[in-house]
């Protein structure tokens, strides 16, 4: 038999998949669907890079799903899987780990939707489908809010009237399952710069950054929904009330045109007017994709002294994501007006895409991740499938 472990994280309209072995960390195979229910178009492909032939509809996650899995039993025929692990981005205050999935979890996860509308139904429909699609094999939901229950209240709460903050109003931070990756990759590779005080810089389509100390979150830079702190590709990152005051009574937009202003209008593609992709406006050289990554750049220096002074100091700093772990510009622009903190970039380090991009001299160690969602969503089902199995034995 060949043992594995799936891991699965649904969006709107995608479905990212991997398929790891039962007891090891290179994936045997992973892939993609997108634009799942019009015009789907699936990649999946083995440890090889050879495509893994599948056939079967793509109109919902549900069918999705089972085409995945139907193209891996063609490739390896005698496939048995231990545990599908979910990527879920919101577990709400109490879920501080990985947890087998149960009706209950379900119900309490489904009223966590209100918190996250545009993620946690996807997330939810991942998990169902894959229920029904196997009922037999243990579904297990990693959070992206877990990493993060362990800050300060200080770094928790909003200064809004006490009732808000007992309903759930309060800075949750994203990331998690990146965040935990870096940490336990740090804490192998650089140990004592594990134990300090670290800012990790997820920069993607969607980033954050996040303080952490000896290993635990103290403060990040994404608060109640996945919109706040740092500029995205479509997203406006912080942003003063005022303005959604401002967008509501003055212009009279209701809150799905707001939501769909701050989600998917804003950020890179609303300051240059052109691209959501920082490739794209590196290339493109015209002065509005060159102040949008003015001020992405900008926003990165400011929100990384504020994750400096949450932790009274810093010792690393670490890029990942695709623009972090990619974009020799960016890193390079970030770092140059950090002295101060002891940053220090080694430009021929840095155009060479190393591991370690700092001078030899800088006191604060600047690195490069790439980070490994897949890797921790995979690890945290491998862990609840083993318990829940000894239990049962
Ligand atoms: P992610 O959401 O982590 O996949 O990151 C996507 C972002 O990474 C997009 O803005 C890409 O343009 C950016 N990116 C990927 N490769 C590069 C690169 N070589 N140079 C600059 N940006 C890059």
């Amino acid at each position: 038999m060949t043992h594995a472990i799936l891991t699965l994280n649904a969006g709107s309209s995608s479905l990212k998949v991997s398929l790891f072995p039962a007891d090891g960390d290179q994936p045997m195979a992973s892939g993609v669907v997108d634009r799942i229910g019009a015009a789907a178009e699936i990649r999946l492909k083995d440890r090889d890079g050879q495509p893994i032939a599948t056939e079967g509809s793509l109109a919902s996650h549900a069918e999705a799903i089972s085409t995945v899995i139907a193209g891996f039993r063609g490739h390896w025929p005698d496939l048995a899987l231990l545990a599908i692990g979910h990527r879920v981005v919101h577990g709400g205050p109490s879920r501080t780990a990985p947890v087998g999935v149960d009706e209950g979890l379900l119900v309490e996860l489904e009223r966590l939707s209100s918190f996250a509308p545009l993620h946690q139904p996807h997330n939810l429909a991942g998990i169902r489908a894959a229920m029904e699609a196997f009922p037999g094999v243990q579904q297990v939901a990693c959070f992206d809010t877990a990493f993060h229950r362990s800050q300060p209240w200080v770094n928790d709460a909003f200064a809004l009237p006490r009732q808000l903050f007992d309903e759930g109003v309060r800075r949750y931070g994203f990331h998690g399952l990146s965040y935990e990756y870096i940490t336990g990759e740090l804490a192998r590779i650089a140990p004592q710069l594990a134990e300090g005080r670290v800012v990790v810089a997820h920069l993607g389509n969607g980033a954050s950054m996040c303080a952490i100390q000896n290993g635990r979150s103290v403060a990040s830079t994404m608060g109640f929904s996945a919109l706040d702190g740092l500029p995205m590709g479509t997203r406006c990152g912080q942003l003063d009330p005022g303005v959604l005051l401002y967008l509501m009574d003055q212009k009279g937009m209701n809150a799905a045109e707001i939501s769909d202003l701050l989600y998917t209008k804003s950020g890179l593609l609303g300051l240059s007017g052109l691209s959501n992709d920082m490739r794209t406006l590196e290339a493109a050289g015209t002065p509005e994709a060159g102040q949008a990554i003015d001020y992405f750049v900008f926003r990165c220096q400011r929100e990384l002294g504020a994750m400096a002074a949450a932790l009274g100091g810093i010792d690393a700093l670490i890029f990942c994501g695709g623009i972090g772990e990619n974009s020799r510009l960016v890193r390079a622009r970030i770092c140059e007006r950090l002295a101060w903190m002891g940053i220090e970039i080694d430009h021929g380090r840095n155009a060479a895409n190393e591991r370690v991009v700092s001078s030899e001299l800088a006191r604060t160690t600047v690195m490069v991740i790439p980070t490994n969602e897949e890797l921790v969503i995979a690890g945290g089902a491998r862990a609840i499938a083993g318990r829940l199995g000894q239990e049962a034995a």
